[in-house]
């Protein structure tokens, strides 16, 4: 479906934006992958994605927590492929505490990261897009884009923010064949909630299995983790052409965490 694209996915050295590039690079989309990590893992990805699916990959090191660096990587993108089609912003990271003793740093860092991160890839990539006439923007965003959990103050705002930025982008691109939506991810097990579950299990003496289900059973009515490789479907569906007229949307994959 997405053969003769190119796209830039943030965060897809671990997690969901892993699973999104081997979908993508699968369907036969060139790619700029991104996100932190050990230089000789993250080449073995890089490469193994070229090989497996015969597409073009190329690595950008850019940390999203700074602006400059988020423009050069769009740059880099459109040098390397002469064109950038699709945007994935999908990096992330959270911290939990209650709003009151919530670092002020950690509160800093997640609205940079979370959602400003998005605001300048945006930015830096929409005059390219306007000018071929065509965009795909997708932004990772979570059901703590939709509803809030405790202790979550810093992540709850940002993803709020980005529905928000999403819709307004969707708004000013409608007439130019670019859409911007946003996927909202209940639990999927990645490093990020296997941290929230080695905490839990530490502080209620619980092993992880005890503390994976419990979390699972008070959010996620499946009770059943959502798997990067189904969110890199939904994703890879809305960079294709059958997802031309939905825009300014907020998709779910959540196992039903928001219907109740
Ligand atoms: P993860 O920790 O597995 O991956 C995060 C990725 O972002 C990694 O590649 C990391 O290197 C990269 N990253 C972190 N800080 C960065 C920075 N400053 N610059 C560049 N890259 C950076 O996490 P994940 O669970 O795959 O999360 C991916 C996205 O999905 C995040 O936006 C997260 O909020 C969202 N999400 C995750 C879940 C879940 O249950 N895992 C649920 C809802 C939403």
């Amino acid at each position: 479906m997405l053969k003769g694209k190119s796209a830039i996915i943030t965060g897809s050295t671990s997690g969901i934006g892993l699973g999104i590039a081997q979908v993508f690079a699968g369907q036969g989309c060139d790619l700029m992958i991104n996100g932190f990590g050990d230089a000789a893992e993250i080449e073995k990805v890089r490469s193994d994605l070229e090989k497996t699916y015969g597409v073009k990959v190329v690595y950008s090191g850019a940390d999203m927590s700074k602006p400059a660096e988020v423009a050069g990587m769009v740059e880099a993108a459109e040098a390397a492929f002469g064109k950038l089609d699709i945007l994935v912003n999908n990096a992330g990271i959270q911290y939990t505490a209650p709003v009151e003793e919530f670092p002020v740093e950690k509160w800093d860092a997640i609205m940079a990261i979370n959602l400003s991160a998005i605001f300048h890839a945006i930015r830096t990539a929409l005059p390219g897009m306007k000018k071929r006439n065509f965009g795909r923007i997708i932004n990772v965003a979570s059901v703590h884009g939709l509803v809030a959990s405790t202790h979550k103050a810093a992540y709850v705002a940002a993803k709020h923010g980005v529905l928000g930025l999403t819709k307004v982008v969707a708004l000013e691109t409608a007439e130019q064949n670019i859409t911007c939506n946003a996927i909202c991810p209940g639990w999927v097990l990645t490093p990020l909630v296997a941290k929230q579950i080695e905490d839990r299990a530490k502080a209620n003496g619980q092993t992880f299995d005890q503390a994976k289900d419990e979390l699972l059973s008070e959010k996620q009515p499946s009770k059943q983790f959502a798997t990067p490789e189904q969110l890199g479907n939904l994703a890879a569906f809305l960079a294709s052409d059958h997802g031309a007229q939905m825009t300014g949307v907020a998709l779910p994959m959540d196992g039903g965490w928001v219907a109740r």
